[in-house]
């Protein structure tokens, strides 16, 4: 079409590529920095479980917030990161900040549950992951049944072949697992079957079609998940709840868990603090007893 279309729509073209290639760039030097200057900050977004809203845990997120910049999102800054090899670096702090965040809150007496970590399966295919894990866990104190990765669906299946021995060291570790994001990716249900993973998060896609008369295959297809989970004796939590509707369906449909903005959206460690419980006597048995299966 270019070629048509003349010498101008040529220069057009180079000059969108260059301008795209200099911005990726600009935003790959602030990254780098960034990280230097331990500029990045962890949030937190509350995991409940459903039947008696008792919270169960706590999801990290990252954020870059940066005073005299705009802000700007994982989802614009992780893929990044994923392609420069700057994740590794970013993950590690991630892990190690999560952790001792929540041996933070354990010393101060109070329960955030099981603390979930969001883990990028082109991270763990650069290698080293295990030892970096367990030297955040170490260097914490944080027990490892206390945390919890999450690895896309996608991700996970993309790099199949080089992740599943690592999940698998991990969760000897005593770490949980959990697939993010389901339903978006193409799992074979024989190697879901076989991984050492303890929950699914339904993406929060499907749970907006939830709550409306408009599309009720929508919610077919979350009730499908929902059990087939279940079937495989996993942990279903369905992300991006924001209805009461959506969260009355959903415990209908034998969903367990759940996060969302009707329950809580994510905020700073100081705010999420106060969403925090006094820690019961029986601290260890009470958090084998949540919903996560072992
Ligand atoms: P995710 O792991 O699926 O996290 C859930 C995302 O959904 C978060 O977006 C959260 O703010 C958003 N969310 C939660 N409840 C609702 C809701 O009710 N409605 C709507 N519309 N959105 C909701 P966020 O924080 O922008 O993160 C986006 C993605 O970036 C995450 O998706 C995760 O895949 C990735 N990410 C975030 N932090 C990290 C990290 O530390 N490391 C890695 N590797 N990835 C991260
Ligand atoms: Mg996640
Ligand atoms: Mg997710
Ligand atoms: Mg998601």
């Amino acid at each position: 079409q270019a070629k048509h279309a003349g010498r101008g729509t040529y220069r057009y073209y180079t000059e969108a590529l260059t301008q795209a290639a200099q911005s990726r760039l600009q935003l790959d030097g602030r990254l780098r920095r960034a990280l230097e200057r331990g500029e990045f900050e962890l949030w937190y977004q509350p995991l409940y479980r459903l039947a008696d809203r008792h919270l169960i845990g706590l999801e990290a997120l990252v954020r870059l917030n940066q005073p005299g910049l705009p802000p700007i999102g994982p989802a614009e800054f992780i893929p990044l990161m994923e392609d420069s090899g700057l994740i590794v670096e970013l993950g590690t702090w991630v892990t190690r900040e999560a952790c001792r965040q929540a041996l933070a809150w354990l010393d101060e007496g109070l329960d955030c549950g099981r603390i979930a970590v969001n883990l990028s399966a082109a991270e763990m295919r650069r290698g080293q992951t295990l030892a970096r894990l367990s030297q955040a866990l170490d260097d914490s104190g944080l027990p490892a049944a206390r945390l919890e990765l999450e690895i896309t669906e996608s991700g996970l299946m993309e790099h199949i072949d080089a992740v599943e021995p690592v999940l698998r060291q991990m969760r000897e570790m005593g770490v949980r697992l959990a697939i993010d994001d389901f339903g978006t990716g193409y799992s074979s249900l024989a190697r879901l079957r076989r991984l050492p993973v303890g929950k699914l998060k339904i993406d929060r896609s499907f749970i907006a079609d939830l709550g409306g008369e408009t599309d009720p295959q929508g919610a077919q297809l979350v009730s499908a998940m929902i059990a087939m989970g279940r079937g495989l004796g996993l942990s279903v939590l369905a992300e991006g709840i924001e209805t009461e509707v959506q969260a009355r369906q959903l415990i209908a449909l034998g969903c367990e868990a759940g996060q969302g903005y009707l329950f809580g959206r994510p905020a700073p460690a100081a705010v999420a603090r106060q969403w925090l419980s006094p820690l019961p006597e029986n601290a260890d048995e009470a958090l084998a007893q949540t919903i996560w299966p072992d």
